[in-house]
């Protein structure tokens, strides 16, 4: 069994889902897809949330209206008989119902906040499903909502989704195309939840991972993770093959093609995923798996929002157990830490959830002198095959950098990962420069000015 996943792009539009149901034929294998809410839906979901929290009870009704019309708009389009129109019509009326009624719940409180942004892919997956019955096609909706599950930290429980969708497929053996939503799952107090902007692509590893899938397929916007981000650079390519661990750090470290911890479960389990472009099914994408070929620095990414801390012992040097209490403390706040660089009496961390900053600087602040924070900060993360006894990388890498002034640098902790901590200002000249030194240089000085 496959798991494909389509994203917000290639659902919005009733002739991308007419164009998915005719790459499901093109391939035999019995599939579980994964679908996103239509693009722009997951915002305008967000914006109707809000609206409500501060009480602009017109406002919520007003963008409620705006969106019921689209999806008006978009059945006319999807379905071809009366039948499957008037079907369409009863999911829409259904489900902008129970948003209107969400909205007049008083106080608004988070749990309806989360139970509205799950609409979009409530949305998608039963009018995508709708559509494939209409033509006659074997399929069935199987709600995420039954088997996909968070623990308190909100990390996702593999075993009990494993456990419970291997007993919800067992009951529709003879379906070819099983459809479901991305994205949102139940928390432990049973109420809607969701993996976090971006989720889709995670709920796909998480099932792949579950069922021990032959492959997972990631459907997008673009022919595969591309060697830098082609949103910011202008000259970038696609990478065809990245192992696990590659994949895992460019997605961690901002490469939004995929959700931060996408590879997670498909590494654990061994599954390859394989990135695809919906708009050119022929392109070969990225193969992710055990093994890629052996260039040596395969992509960047920059991961934004990043804030600096740099702490200092009080006590004199070679005070062991200082670092000890120090992470203490971001255990204490479920803080992750992402950067870390040392000297003997200092130590300097980055963090990309603030939420309880001020909380661990009080903290830090009873046995070490804090310098005040850099916040708006950029991670530039370098990756690729740095085994130990490769020279040169951070040669060229600093070269690149010589105009830039960088706050840390991490390296050796992995051998896919170099990672540069700058201020935001420089990250779109950063990632330029990266990109023209370690990709383009060596092929300018052979007078070859192709990609590699
Ligand atoms: P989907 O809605 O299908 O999940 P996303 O918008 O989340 O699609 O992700 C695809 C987008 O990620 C691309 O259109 C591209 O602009 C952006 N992106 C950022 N970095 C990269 C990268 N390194 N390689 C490919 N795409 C990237
Ligand atoms: N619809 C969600 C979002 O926009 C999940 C996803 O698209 O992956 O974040
Ligand atoms: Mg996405």
């Amino acid at each position: 069994m496959q798991v494909w996943k389509f994203g917000g792009t290639s659902v919005g539009k009733p002739e991308r889902m007419h164009s998915i149901r005719e790459l499901l034929l093109t391939d035999p294998s019995r599939k579980i897809v994964v679908l996103s809410a239509l693009s722009g839906s997951t915002n305008a979901l967000i914006a109707i949330g809000e609206a409500a929290k501060a009480n602009e009870d017109a406002s919520a009704a007003k963008q409620i209206g705006d969106l019921k019309a689209h999806y008006d708009a978009f059945i006319k389009e999807l379905y071809s008989t009366e039948a499957g129109l008037a079907k369409g019509q009863e999911i829409i009326d259904n489900e902008f119902g129970f948003i209107r009624s969400l909205v007049g719940i008083k106080p608004f409180a988070s749990k309806q906040e989360k139970e509205i942004v799950a609409e979009g892919e409530l949305l998608s997956t039963q009018l995508f499903q709708g559509y494939l019955e209409e033509v006659g096609d074997s399929s069935v909706l199987l709600p995420a909502l039954e088997f996909m599950r968070i623990d308190a930290d909100n990390e996702p429980e593999l075993e009990k989704i494993e456990e419970k969708l291997t007993s919800i497929l067992a009951q529709h053996p003879d379906k070819q195309t099983i459809v479901t939503q991305g994205f949102i799952c139940r928390n432990p107090r049973e109420e809607v939840d969701n993996l976090k902007r971006g989720g889709s692509d995670y709920t796909a590893s998480l099932i792949g991972g579950a069922i021990r899938a032959e492959e997972i397929q990631i459907w997008t916007d673009i022919d595969g993770m591309h060697n830098n981000d082609p949103r910011i650079v202008k000259r970038t390519f696609p990478i065809r093959e990245l192992t696990f661990e590659e994949a895992a750090e460019l997605a961690y470290f901002g490469a939004k093609i995929l959700h931060p911890s996408t590879i997670t479960p498909a590494k654990l389990r061994g599954v390859p995923v394989r990135l695809k472009n919906t708009m050119q099914p022929e392109a070969p994408g990225t193969l992710i798996a055990n093994q890629s070929s052996d260039r040596e620095i395969k992509a960047i990414a920059a991961k934004d929002n990043i804030t600096a801390i740099y702490i200092h012992s009080t006590r004199m040097l070679n005070a062991y157990g200082f670092l000890r209490r120090v992470f203490e403390i971001f255990e204490k706040y479920k803080t992750p830490v992402d950067m870390i660089t040392t000297s003997e009496v200092s130590v300097s961390v980055t963090i990309d959830n603030s939420e309880h900053l001020e909380s661990i600087t009080a903290e830090l602040r009873e046995f070490a002198d804090l310098e005040e924070n850099d916040s708006d900060q950029n991670i530039i993360c370098i990756v690729g095959n740095f085994s130990a006894d490769k020279e040169g990388i951070a040669l060229k890498v600093l070269d690149a950098m010589k105009n830039i002034p960088i706050r840390m640098i991490s390296y050796g902790a992995s051998e896919h990962n170099l990672s540069l901590l700058i201020h935001s200002k420089y990250k779109a000249e950063a990632l330029n420069v990266l990109n023209e030194r370690l990709f383009y240089y060596e092929d300018a000085m052979k007078g070859i000015f192709t990609a590699p």
